[in-house]
């Protein structure tokens, strides 16, 4: 296996730049995942690193090679799509032979390849079948196994669980992790699905209109989001924001929303005046005493705990999360405390993350 470099990576059609100035390091077996929404530039970064789009700029490397002008071929990847790409008339052996058989490996090692392959998918009795005859699944599966019997250097993944139903897809999800490990494998994977990001990421890359946002761990991303895109992006329910000023009062910082204020864990002058604070759904506390007080509009229980949707006094939408056993009702009022440490703080012009 081998690390990925990609410096300065830029992509741009014609008036569109879908990635711009991309720096990412891959390490050797790591498990990285591209996330962001529809049209941020996930798969064209990847289609980069795969071969399949020449860059504008940039240069990428795999291992010790500068792969940047190298055609796909030569590459040593593996691409594994959404659609899964088998070929219909061949049988889920000659499927996952068929990569080696035209880079003329003997007869001998292709069957030796295949069946541990298979072993390692659980698909061993599902060799002599055609893709017609299989689940959605099973074709997942037989896709992986075209892609592992390569050996490559390094794993590409696009959105490989998408056609799945849900049920499945978190099945796969642990049975990918699970062959992460077993492989060792060099993996970039690209996600819309934020949960699939936190759960298989090692590390997680999040995008937004081609440029990355932040690069961390998983929790990291979720502890210290570094703008205000990733904090909105990343949880569900979203995380609450709330715009208002900042400025010194006592030697601390202090908020001041519409409704509400709240001295900050930070000392001295704030660097700016404006400022966007966001508190966690979980991190919301609903009691008799708060920062403001609220209407409870919505109670969505699902089963392990509730989220509640609360009307601010200035009439701005908040959701709260508790757990199931909290009684709460539609059209109650509440308190609302946010608690200090767990507050974020980004500024209002730029979206970067400030404060403690
Ligand atoms: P999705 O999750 O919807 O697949 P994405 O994050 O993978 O989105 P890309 O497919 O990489 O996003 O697209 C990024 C941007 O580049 C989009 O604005 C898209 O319209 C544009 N784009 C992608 N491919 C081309 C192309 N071949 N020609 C012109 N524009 C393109």
């Amino acid at each position: 296996m081998a690390h990925v470099t990609l410096r300065e990576l830029t992509k741009q059609f014609e008036d569109t730049v879908a990635v711009a100035d991309l720096d990412l390091e891959i390490g050797d077996g790591e498990f990285v995942v591209l996330v962001g929404p529809s049209g941020s530039g996930k798969t064209t970064a990847l289609r980069l690193v795969a071969g399949l789009e020449r860059p504008t700029r940039g240069s990428i490397r795999i291992g010790d090679r500068d792969v940047t002008e190298v055609p796909p071929r030569d590459r040593d990847i593996a691409m594994v799509f959404q659609n899964y790409a088998l070929y219909p008339h061949m049988s889920v052996y000659e499927n996952m032979a068929f990569g080696l058989q035209v880079r003329r490996f003997r007869k001998r090692d292709i069957d030796a390849r295949v069946r541990e392959a298979a072993d390692i998918l659980g698909i061993t009795n599902l060799l002599g079948r055609k893709p017609g005859q299989l689940s959605g699944g099973q074709r997942q599966r037989t896709a992986l196994g075209r892609s592992i019997v390569r050996q490559p250097e390094v794993f590409l993944f696009d959105e490989p669980l998408s056609n799945l139903d849900a049920g499945l897809r978190v099945g796969m999800r642990a049975e990918l992790s699970q062959l992460h490990r077993r492989l060792q494998a060099t993996i970039l994977y690209v996600t819309h699905d934020q949960v699939e990001a936190m759960t298989m990421g090692e590390r997680i890359a999040i995008m937004n209109e081609g440029r990355l946002q932040q690069c961390a761990e998983p929790l990291e991303v979720y502890r210290r989001p570094a703008n205000r895109f990733v904090a909105s992006f990343i949880g569900s329910p979203a995380m609450n924001f709330f715009s208002g000023t900042l400025e010194e009062a006592d030697g601390r910082w202090l908020f001041k929303g519409e409704s509400f204020q709240l001295a900050l864990n930070a000392a001295g002058r704030p660097a700016t005046a404006e400022a966007t604070l966001g508190v966690r759904p979980e991190d919301l506390a609903l009691g008799d005493h708060g920062a403001f007080s609220a209407l409870v509009r919505v109670v969505e229980p699902i089963g392990s705990e509730k989220y509640v949707h609360l009307e601010t006094p200035d009439r701005a939408r908040v959701v709260a999360r508790v757990t199931a056993d909290r009684s709460v009702a539609v059209d109650e009022r509440v308190c609302v405390d946010i608690p200090a440490a767990r507050a974020h703080l980004f500024r209002e012009d730029t979206g970067e993350r400030i404060g403690p």
